[in-house]
């Protein structure tokens, strides 16, 4: 093969359109309606970066965030986010103090974790939303540990060490009997803490899907990630159809041509930037208006055959956009990687820097 034009230093980038973002969180909030909506920006806001889609889902209507971890909710906080977060995987690591003297509330899964709280010797009380397991098994009180967990809290509610806010849980999203099956379990669990005295400020159990299809499993708040990325939940309807617009465009130049007959193509991004490698032989890249296969991915770069397409060094490659340039979405990589579009766009490295646009 000849190369026929080259550039030096190839720059994959992801294009955050926070104009998309803010479109996302404002129709799900109108569909939430009345419930709130609480953005989850765990894993870095599923790769579009914790700050500004932090700031963007809070201006569109978002009224709390879910940031899964403390860390996270301390960046936040340092950054001048005054809304409410909310944390609930703990580590032995966690600093208990550090969270509840920033006002990051608490998922709570286990007497382990109350027991931290009270020995943190807080200024202030932490408050807590504690979580009971209803199908999911992935933290969260079992039923047999619910009851412990609820009087465990409700006497550290006497001693002023906590703040009993909310129950809430987490649906499987396997199908619509388990998550009706496990619905019914919450408010099983939710009457049993109430019969032993707990009188929560609010409860919470959906995520996009069933804050999208269940209604009555929107309680106080739904806890959106995925649709307000503009992915759908659902194997039946891609993001589009539920009016949702994917907010991250991941592009790359062109960096060699090669003609040999044909034209090959190497595009300055890799598996090692998180381009699966499965399914390769079904992908195609966008390229000077048109869909050019992928011949192979490689640790930072990608072979595509751009037939007899004119495309020069420098030319900009999409992978995946809102898909409204005939480029394809994060979702239809995800059919040929034969994963989820969540997977796609959150494992997009940290190494690609994140543009902001909108
Ligand atoms: C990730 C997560 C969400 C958001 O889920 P999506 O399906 O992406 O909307 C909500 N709640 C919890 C506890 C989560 O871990």
């Amino acid at each position: 093969m000849t190369i026929v034009d080259a550039i030096a230093e190839p720059l994959p980038r992801a294009v955050i359109d926070l104009a998309a973002l803010r479109r996302n969180v404002a129709h799900l909030a109108a569909i939430a309606a009345p419930a709130e909506v609480m953005l989850a920006v765990k894993a870095d806001a599923y790769g579009h970066g914790l700050l500004p889609i932090a700031e963007a889902g809070l201006e569109a209507g978002a009224t709390s965030l879910a940031v899964l971890e403390v860390p996270a909710g301390l960046v936040l906080r340092r950054a001048g986010v005054t809304a409410p977060l909310l944390a609930w995987l703990h580590g032995q690591d966690t600093d208990w103090r550090a969270a509840i003297e920033n006002d990051v509330q608490l998922g709570i899964s286990a007497r382990w974790q109350l027991d931290a709280i009270a020995a943190a010797g807080a200024d202030r009380p932490a408050v807590v939303h504690l979580k009971v397991d209803t199908g999911l098994s992935r933290n969260g009180a079992t039923r047999a540990d619910w009851p412990g967990l609820v009087d465990s809290a409700l006497a550290l509610q006497e001693r002023g060490i906590v703040r009993v806010r909310a129950a809430w849980s987490h649906l499987a999203d396997a199908s619509l009997e388990e998550d009706r099956r496990a619905l019914a379990e919450f408010h099983e669990a939710v009457a049993e803490a109430q019969a032993r005295g707990a009188r929560f400020e609010i409860l919470h159990l959906a995520a996009s899907s069933a804050g999208i299809r269940m209604p009555e499993a929107r309680f106080d708040l739904v806890r959106f990630g995925i649709a307000a990325y503009g992915f759908s939940p659902f194997d039946d309807a891609t993001g589009a159809e539920l009016g949702l617009i994917p907010t991250m465009r991941l592009e790359a130049p062109v960096t060699e041509v090669h003609v040999d007959g044909t034209t090959r193509v190497r595009i300055g991004i890799g598996y090692g930037d998180g381009v699966p490698t499965l399914g390769i032989a079904k992908a195609s890249v966008q390229l000077a208006g048109r869909r050019c296969p992928v011949v192979a991915v490689e640790v930072d770069s990608m072979l595509v055959d751009a037939g007899d397409a004119r495309v020069r060094a420098g030319d900009p490659a999409i992978l995946f956009g809102p898909g409204t340039d005939g480029e394809a979405t994060a979702e239809t990589w995800a059919d040929w990687a034969e994963t989820i579009a969540d997977e796609m766009i959150t494992g997009v490295a940290a190494r690609v820097p994140r543009v902001y646009v909108g």
